[in-house]
């Protein structure tokens, strides 16, 4: 007749009909099915849970742009340091020039072209200490801009990772519910019928299906007004295409 019929041990379950055991094997298949998909989120919580991707990029942006800004800070004073000094070796030739103690006019003008060279190069270092400064402050803006980002991205990640912590909270309170829920089922359910579960639920991966409308909604096939009664009956009927257990409306 092509359809595997499979007696239970009556004895397990006393006063069972096969329907009434296909209906707590469907609950056992509605609890395994919510285990499943509170595990995978609880899985893929684990995935999001840790340092992000954003957070450390922006974090080695800044800290980047911090280092550029000290280089450029010491070139700046470098700079400044240059400009002194040519003021200061500038203020000696001065003096000379100045002093009223040389009168060779010879010693005077190679005096003044000395003067003159040192403050060529001194306007030319002030230009550089100008550059740096502009680069200083340009750096300076980015270091802000990139710290405010590094900031929001922080907070965004903190206040995501507690979100996660939450959740993840919520899930295992669920999946221990629903562990204490299978154990109470599997308790009550007749031990060889619940093999037959897990066997088919292994090559299935959904062990029973429900019967409507006569047909099985595991595989969509019309059953047979024979194979309806034996679901309705006092075994556990498995559908003849897919093999599941039905369980009758
Ligand atoms: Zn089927």
């Amino acid at each position: 007749m092509g359809v595997a019929v499979v007696q239970y041990s009556k004895t397990a379950s006393p006063g069972l009909s096969g329907m009434g055991v296909a209906r707590q094997l469907y609950q056992l298949q509605e609890v395994d099915l919510e285990l499943e998909s509170n595990e995978q989120a609880l899985a893929r919580i684990a995935r999001q849970l840790g340092e992000s991707l954003a957070v450390t990029t922006a974090r080695n942006k800044f800290s980047r742009e911090q280092q550029c800004l000290e280089e450029l800070k010491g070139q700046q004073h470098s700079a400044e340091w240059e400009v002194d000094d040519f003021t200061a070796k500038l203020a000696v030739v001065d003096d000379k020039l100045y002093g009223g103690r040389i009168a060779n006019p010879k010693e005077l003008a190679n005096l003044q072209r000395e003067a003159d060279g040192l403050k060529s190069r001194r306007s030319q270092v002030e230009d550089k200490v100008l550059e740096a400064m502009e680069m200083v402050s340009e750096s300076e803006a980015r270091v802000i801009a990139l710290g405010s980002e590094l900031k929001g991205l922080e907070a965004e990640w903190q206040h995501e990772q507690q979100q996660l912590s939450v959740e993840a909270e919520q899930h295992r309170a669920i999946v221990a519910d629903l562990k204490q829920r299978r154990q109470l089922l599997l308790a009550s359910i007749d031990p060889s019928a619940v093999s037959i579960y897990s066997e088919v639920k292994k090559q299935k991966g959904r062990a029973v299906a429900r019967v409507e409308g006569g047909t099985c909604r595991g595989c969509g096939i019309t059953l047979s007004t024979a194979q309806l009664q034996q679901a309705k009956g006092d075994r556990l009927v498995r559908c003849a295409s897919c093999g599941r257990i039905l369980c009758p409306a």
